[in-house]
């Protein structure tokens, strides 16, 4: 299986497939229908029915199930795009045989080093198999990664015909790191119960709670006036827009923040005297803090309205997308099926909150509950991007035991 994935990997990898937020199509950039040619091909290759690409990118494809036991469809799901905040341009993969706990020369000429001084976790991978950039691009295991996982678990399962399953879906899709992934994915049409994101992080990575997330848009409109002469006239929208960013607690933001804790999060502050915008997003694990986290601005809002004027503080609050915990909860067994293979395979489970939204968060509320599991990789969207096969080889396994286990129950 080693090889396997390496090649694979390596060939998705080389693929420009990075997303951009600025671009109204989808995919938002060619690459990435450049990479679903060649997984499309790739899925009719190893044997995969009912390889599709819909007009926007999104591919979807079969492994029929080989038993009349009444078991659920469930489905597996990665992005093919990556990152971006850093070039995905000119990936060149090196491959580091049998790791020795040392600094990783990333490239001699720049003096790009991985260093375990920076980066202590690499001292869980002596002794792997590693996969890095070359220090001027970052590597896209996020979530190439997953795509190679998925499509090596299918290649070995049609391989292996003994091992009986249910109906399986997966899905390649376009746009998720710039939040659109799963806008136009058509959740009936895929038509399995269940399904997972393999887009997490290091071994053991079992995530199935994500933020609510809102963002904010506050515009406050002051009046100019030659400043020789603006005694009584003047009203500067700077410093009410200050004015309010002041009433926000200052210790609910992302950089003093971490585990369950929300925050209120000031993107962006432009303006002059006439007229000023601030650019909020609004985290919370919590449906009720998150509410009054909404309702705080509101407020905060609706105060300088009083003091200034109706008409000089104008706000737009806009929902993004909301803890996926409120759909899996109900149907825990989606989560504790994957928790067993994980135990199955020696693999210690890690259930943590994700500090973001995944796919899985906007899918779960389209009717397809979506946990997240890990891929095997660490330091996304970076330089220092890196991945260990042998946990790529444990997420595969994890796939096909997920999928064993399915069948069993049913
Ligand atoms: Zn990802």
């Amino acid at each position: 299986m080693k090889n396997e994935i390496i090649e694979r990997f390596t060939k998705y990898v080389q693929v420009d497939t990075q997303s951009d937020p600025n671009s109204d199509t989808c995919p938002s950039t060619p690459g990435q229908w450049t990479l679903a040619k060649m997984l499309v091909e790739e899925l009719k290759a190893i044997g995969m029915e009912e390889v599709t690409i819909d007009e926007n990118g999104y591919i979807m494809a079969t492994l029929p199930a080989n038993t009349d036991k009444d078991v659920p469809t469930i489905g597996f799901l990665a992005h093919m795009d990556t990152a971006p905040e850093f070039t995905g341009a000119n990936v060149k993969p090196q491959i580091v045989e049998n790791y020795d706990g040392n600094d990783i020369i990333l490239n001699e000429a720049l003096h790009i080093v991985l260093s375990p001084k920076d980066f202590p976790e690499l001292a869980n991978y002596k002794g792997h198999t590693l996969i890095t950039t070359d220090g001027t691009t970052l590597l896209g295991a996020d979530n190439k990664a997953g795509i190679a996982e998925i499509m090596t678990a299918m290649a070995y399962l049609i391989q292996h015909p003994e091992i009986k399953h249910g109906k399986v879906r997966v899905a390649f899709t376009p746009d998720e790191e710039i939040g659109r992934g799963p806008h136009k994915f058509d959740v009936a049409a895929f038509g399995a119960k269940y399904a997972y994101t393999v887009d997490g992080g290091p071994l053991g990575e079992l995530e199935y709670e994500s933020f609510n997330a809102a963002e904010a848009k506050i515009t406050i409109k002051g009046k100019n006036v030659h400043p020789g002469t603006a005694k009584g006239k003047m009203i500067n929208s700077i410093k009410i827009a200050m004015e309010f960013h002041g009433q926000l607690p200052a210790n609910e933001a992302p950089e003093h923040t971490e585990g369950y804790e929300g925050f209120y999060h000031l993107l962006s502050f432009q303006g002059n005297v006439e007229e000023t915008m601030l650019h909020y997003i609004i985290r919370d694990f919590d449906r009720k803090q998150f509410e009054a986290r909404k309702a705080k601005m509101q407020e905060i809002a609706a105060k300088l309205q009083e003091k200034y004027g109706k008409e000089r503080i104008a706000i737009e609050i806009k929902d993004q997308y909301y803890n996926m915990k409120e759909k899996i909860e109900p149907v825990r067994e989606v989560v504790d099926i994957a928790y067993e293979a994980m135990k199955n395979l020696n693999i210690e489970p890690k259930i943590s909150p994700i500090r973001g939204g995944t796919d899985g968060s906007q899918l779960s509320y389209m009717g397809l509950p979506t946990p997240n599991i890990f891929t095997g990789g660490e330091n996304f969207h970076g330089r220092y991007e890196y991945i260990s096969v042998d946990n790529m080889i444990k997420a595969t396994n994890v796939i096909i035991e997920i999928i064993k286990l399915f069948e069993q129950k049913a």
